[in-house]
């Protein structure tokens, strides 16, 4: 069954019941959970980097305009080519352009969710380019005909025996066992790859409006080499990753890694400008840098504006408890996890992914965690809003919310509402207090018992205790 965020109820359902999965989505606890708040206690001032690192964001979204054609600028100055793609079929079309110009066949790829989002690798194929994923993560994904699950680990749901399996289908070879045999032998498949292609392309984590420069932030050397090996060189980006200076950057970077993996550094920090130039020892001949829209800029000034603040460091997903249970997959599209349960509906549509603002309990770790403050309960209940007001929920559901504003706005009818039903439950419930099956409530009781309440309300407590 192909993914999609119309199917989020029946995506999780199967992900629950999937003792794999749920036992790979333990590792999220250690490595991202615990390794991200390890990280920030090296960092003495990290509430003020933290506020500097949303007021950069805020302050370069205000102003995107100016800082793209700021950007744009440098860049052409520096020798790249940039375009400009309003939607996915743009960046595809461009893409398979520039791969003609050149006489392109092979293109290599490092990680990037921009291409996921656009269904690159599809359309460079089906415009008889072969195409190879080089992110170790994405390679393993590649084979398996599977869409990330995460969006800074992508393979996060796949266990060392999966990817054991999966090599010896694909490569023939003996099946090997431990965690380093098997990158070596993805690395024996990478690198032919690398030598043999004509093209690469890489996202961006960040543009740089006063250098024009695209920088790639990674813990694989696949960056380099997809970025620097290949004679044309291709990066597609958001237009909302502008970034205005250098120094901005540094502090985004002293927070991205901690936040994303717990490491106070990544392996490779590059910063791509313009192609090579006479004395450069290596680089690509031809530099291009497509600026994709696909639907951000209808986010700014609206409801959704902060979510372009995002620097996809993934923290929001690994300390979800809804992520946690369901992995990635269940959202149906591109970004999972909190910050795809604003994105996916504000970029496909609030129609196309309606189970999303409520895949959330609003428990607020997701805004806690973020590096750049996004405030994502606020985001989701907009979200739920708009859904109730396009008439996009049930309409039970509906009446059930119009019903409950009625009475939370007339406190006296509010506690008589509360107070017969209270009894009413009590009365319905068995005699150990636990009511099994709740009417008009399933949702509820399918997966636990819910304790029926005392029969008094809180309200009518306090007035006994003659506080009121
Ligand atoms: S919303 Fe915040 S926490 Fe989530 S990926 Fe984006 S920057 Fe990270």
């Amino acid at each position: 069954m192909e993914l999609s965020p119309a199917r989020f109820k029946t995506q999780a359902a199967a992900s629950l019941a999937d003792a794999r999965l749920q036992s790979a989505l333990e590792k999220l606890q250690d490595r991202f959970v615990v390794g991200r708040a390890q990280a920030l206690l090296e960092l003495d001032n990290a509430d003020a980097v933290r506020d500097a690192a949303a007021d950069i964001r805020a302050r370069t979204l205000a102003n995107l305009d100016d800082y793209l054609e700021r950007f744009e600028a440098a860049a052409r100055a520096a020798g790249a080519e940039v375009h400009w793609a309003e939607n996915a079929s743009d960046v595809n079309r461009i893409l398979v352009e520039i791969a003609a110009r050149h006489g392109v066949k092979r293109v290599v790829k490092s990680k990037s969710m921009v291409t996921e989002e656009c269904r690159v690798n599809e359309a460079l194929g089906t415009a008889g380019l072969e195409v190879r994923e080089t992110d170790l993560g994405e390679y393993i994904l590649q084979l398996a005909d599977e869409p990330p699950s995460h969006i800074v680990a992508p393979v996060v749901h796949k266990s060392r025996d999966e990817i054991a399996d999966l090599f010896v289908e694909h490569h023939r070879t003996p099946r090997r066992e431990t965690i380093p045999a098997l990158v070596a032998e993805a690395r024996e498949r990478l690198r032919p790859a690398f030598l043999a292609a004509d093209m690469g392309i890489s996202g961006a984590n960040f543009l740089v409006a006063e250098t024009g420069s695209a920088l790639i932030v990674t813990n694989e050397g696949n960056g380099r080499l997809a970025t620097t090996l290949p004679r044309v060189h291709v990066a597609v980006t958001g237009i909302e990753k502008v970034v205005p200076t250098l120094e901005d950057v540094a502090t985004l970077l002293r927070l991205l890694p901690r936040y994303a993996t717990g490491q106070s550094i990544t392996n490779y920090v590059s910063i791509l400008t313009g192609p090579r130039r006479p004395d450069d020892g290596d680089g690509p001949e031809h530099f291009h840098v497509i600026l994709v829209d696909n639907g951000r800029s209808r986010m700014l000034g609206t409801d959704r504006h902060d979510m372009l603040r995002c620097i996809r460091c993934g923290a929001c997903m690994n300390h979800c408890p809804v992520y946690q249970n369901v992995g990635g997959h269940a959202y149906g599209w591109v970004y999972p996890g909190p910050m795809g349960s604003v994105l996916t509906p504000a970029l496909l549509g609030p129609a196309e992914a309606r189970d999303l603002p409520n895949a959330s309990t609003l428990c607020g770790a997701c805004a806690q965690v973020c590096p750049v403050k996004i405030p994502l309960p606020d985001l989701l209940r907009n979200l739920r809003e708009e859904q109730v007001e396009q008439r996009l929920r049930p309409a039970g559901e509906r009446l059930a919310i119009r019903l409950w504003g009625l009475l939370a706005r007339h406190p006296f009818l509010y506690g008589v509402a509360s107070g017969v039903i209270a009894r009413a439950l009590r009365l319905y419930a068995g005699r150990d207090g636990a009511i099994r099956r709740l009417p008009l409530g399933r949702g509820w009781t399918l997966g636990r018992d819910f304790p029926a309440p005392s029969g008094r309300t809180f309200r009518e407590l306090y007035v006994r205790r003659g506080r009121a």
